[in-house]
């Protein structure tokens, strides 16, 4: 007769507690269906039973001693342990003992437990993100206030899973300063501006109503609303209506969705601009259409670089919007003849909210005038409008965005150039080369020449990125400089609208 083992966890997250008991049976030898799973203080029917046994479980190995799991099996147990599936325990106690006892498993892509608890990761991650992304914090001023006399910032919101513990850290660092508690059903936190603390749970009821504030996002939201780019389906997906409660615009999604085919039909009808001439019949391989409509339906280019500018500031297109600071737009005259586009915003640059501010700006500064340029005449922007980041203690390590991070980005760079028209256009870099050719380039090869290559026949220089430069030998580094004024001296032909 086989012993039964009970083993409870201190909470629905206790990753640490999971580790250790499963460490134990393991070593004991306990088979997975003679354990059972619970949590402190959950009601009966959060008991985290074992669901049922695996097809058929080998006979134990008698002479395993020691537990060995793979540095991925562990970060995905952690994962699994915060999703809301009472089964979660048992599942992953059972992965662990047969990857002692099945040396196949680990290569064996169709095993159904590890499907389950794959996909459980990623529903996981995904409420991560989705808690990222529509908290919304509501001003109060709390009875007696605080010392400072600043708000107190409070968020409603309800995971789906147990991720509040894992998503705190972001918090922090998004809103270091200031004072805000987030509300959940099973967790509180509150950050007084230098610690952290967790509380029980909260309802809904201790959480404040909409706000002044509140009316003004809106009146922004409605604002910056794109009818031609209405994805109900998309956005239902990227903002499932669970969330729509705590989110102040998800009450105008309705009347705007129904207003969107006529606001997109009115905004066809009105009469397009005869100075768009230089947008691309066709886009070149690669490259997504311009998204023409906003700019074509305005005669003002200062109005629609406005209108640009606010809409990418909420961008959430991809996922770098969440973890930067701001969208960092181009900078300099609507009219600019030459445009300098570089990579994505650093460090400076996202705290700033401006392109080419960090060090790679001010060498960028250092070439402008030793070419005799004037920066106040040039169009400087990126191919991303976000900063990415891995963070490192207190240090933020750019990142290259990833391809598919470039390309949801491209439209908001092909809306500047269609604005702009620029009469000739710099790539600082790779990544610039390659969203506005539409192809990779080899920038050492392909450096100080123009390519005429665009859909739209705009002539592009390509060259190093300064951030090359202040990576480069310092012992080569005068003669890297001079070599970059040199190919960018090509572009000085171009600083006016004057044909030279
Ligand atoms: N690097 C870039 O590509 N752009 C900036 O704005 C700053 C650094």
């Amino acid at each position: 007769m086989r012993a039964e083992r009970h083993i409870t966890l201190a909470d629905p997250a206790d990753f640490d507690g999971f580790r250790q008991a499963a460490r134990e049976l393991l070593q004991q030898r306990v088979e997975p269906d003679s354990v059972t799973w619970a949590v402190a203080g959950a009601q009966a029917p959060e008991l985290l039973s074992a669901p049922a046994a695996p097809p058929q479980a080998p006979a134990a190995d008698t002479t395993a001693a020691s537990v060995n799991v793979s540095p991925d099996f562990i970060d995905l147990c952690r994962q699994v342990v915060l999703h809301s599936d009472r089964t979660r325990f048992a599942l992953l106690y059972r992965l662990l003992w047969r990857q002692q006892h099945e040396s196949g498993l680990r290569h064996d892509p169709l095993d159904a437990d590890m499907a389950l608890a794959r996909r459980m990761a990623q529903a996981v991650r995904r409420e991560m993100h989705k808690m990222k992304a529509f908290v919304r914090f509501r001003p109060v001023q709390p009875a007696g206030g605080l010392p400072s006399g600043e708000p107190l910032h409070i968020a409603w919101f309800e995971p789906e899973h147990h991720v509040v513990d894992a998503v705190a850290p972001f918090f922090v660092r998004r809103f270091a300063g200031m004072r805000w508690a987030i509300l959940t059903p099973q967790r509180s936190l509150r950050w007084d501006g230098e610690q952290l603390e967790y509380g029980p749970g909260a309802s809904i009821h201790d959480a404040p109503g909409a706000d002044a504030g509140e009316a003004l996002w809106l009146t922004y939201y409605q604002h910056i609303f794109n009818p031609a780019r209405l994805k109900l389906d998309a956005m239902q997906r990227e903002m499932p209506r669970r969330y729509w409660p705590n989110l102040p615009e998800a009450r105008l999604i309705s009347t705007l969705a129904a207003q969107a085919q006529q606001r997109s039909g009115e905004m066809l009808a009105r009469a397009p601009v005869a100075t768009v001439r230089r947008l691309p019949a066709s886009a070149p391989t690669g490259q997504p259409r311009i998204p023409v409509i906003e700019i074509l339906a305005t005669a003002d280019p200062a109005a629609a670089m406005d209108q640009q500018r606010l809409a990418a500031a909420a961008c959430r297109e991809c996922p770098l919007g969440v973890l930067a600071t701001q969208t960092v737009w181009g900078e300099g005259p609507v009219k600019a003849a030459l445009m300098l586009v570089g990579e994505q915003p650093g460090d400076q640059e996202d705290l700033q909210g401006r392109p080419f501010v960090g060090p790679a700006g001010q060498l960028f500064d250092r070439a402008v005038q030793q070419l005799g340029w004037d920066r106040s005449v040039l169009y400087v922007t990126n191919a991303v409008k976000h900063f990415k980041y891995e963070p490192r203690g207190k240090r933020r390590i750019h990142k290259t965005p990833a391809q598919r991070e470039a390309d949801a980005c491209q439209h908001w760079m092909h809306s500047e150039i269609a604005i702009v028209q620029p009469r000739a256009i710099v790539a600082l870099g790779a990544t610039a080369a390659r969203q506005l050719l539409g192809r990779p380039v080899a920038v050492t090869r392909e450096r100080g020449q123009w390519l005429v290559e665009r859909g739209d026949g705009l002539p592009v220089l390509v060259t190093l990125h300064p951030s090359a430069l202040l990576r480069a030998d310092p012992a080569d580094r005068d003669a890297a400089f001079a070599a970059w004024l040199a190919d960018l001296h090509h572009a000085s032909r171009y600083l006016t609208h004057e044909k030279q």
